[in-house]
Parts: structure tokens; C-alpha cells; sequence
């Protein structure tokens, strides 16, 4: 896999999110299919998600996170654990 693509495929990824910034109030469900073709293409490409953009969805259901909705987050000593409200399950994160 040379760089050029994945590069090319990281930016297809950072557009997807910014989509489904962009429609997560008006379509939930749309950006959850949105969140579930960067997965594909992750895996497919073998790109990590950054980060940033990992916190952003949850892992389990792909449901794109939409602030004082569907998450809910909790922060103890050094970690920040975020609760999924559409599959009930959990992530953490080290800071
Ligand atoms: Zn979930």
C-alpha cells in the first residue's frame, strides 16, 4: 500500500467525519452509516483512525456521538470513559 493512497484514503476518512458533523442532529442514522463506511475503509486501507476522531463515534454500534444526547461521559483519575446511550456499552480512554 503506498503512502499517496493512504494519505488520499485519511482525508476520504476526515471528510466523512466532517459530514457527519454536520447532519448528526438532522440524520443520526446517516451519520452512523457514514461512521460505519470509515470503518471499512480503515480496515480495508489498514489506517488508523486518529484519536481525536476515535472519540467522536462509538466503537460498538458506530453511533456518531452527538454532545448532551446519545453519550454520556465520566471522567475519573486518569481516564475518560464514554457510555453509548444507543447500545449501552462503554470505551475508554487514557488522557
Ligand atoms: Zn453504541
Amino acid at each position: 500500500m503506498d503512502k499517496k493512497f493512504k494519505t488520499r484514503i485519511l482525508a476520504r476518512i476526515q471528510h466523512l467525519f466532517e459530514e457527519a458533523e454536520n447532519i448528526k442532529n438532522k440524520n443520526p442514522e446517516l451519520a452512523k452509516r457514514y461512521i460505519t463506511l470509515v470503518r471499512k475503509l480503515s480496515l480495508k486501507a489498514k489506517i488508523k483512525i486518529p484519536l481525536e476522531l476515535k472519540r467522536r463515534f462509538c466503537r460498538h454500534c458506530y453511533a456518531y456521538f452527538i454532545p448532551g444526547k446519545n453519550y454520556t461521559v465520566r471522567t475519573t483519575g486518569k481516564t475518560i470513559t464514554y457510555t453509548c446511550k444507543s447500545c449501552g456499552k462503554w470505551m475508554r480512554f487514557g488522557y
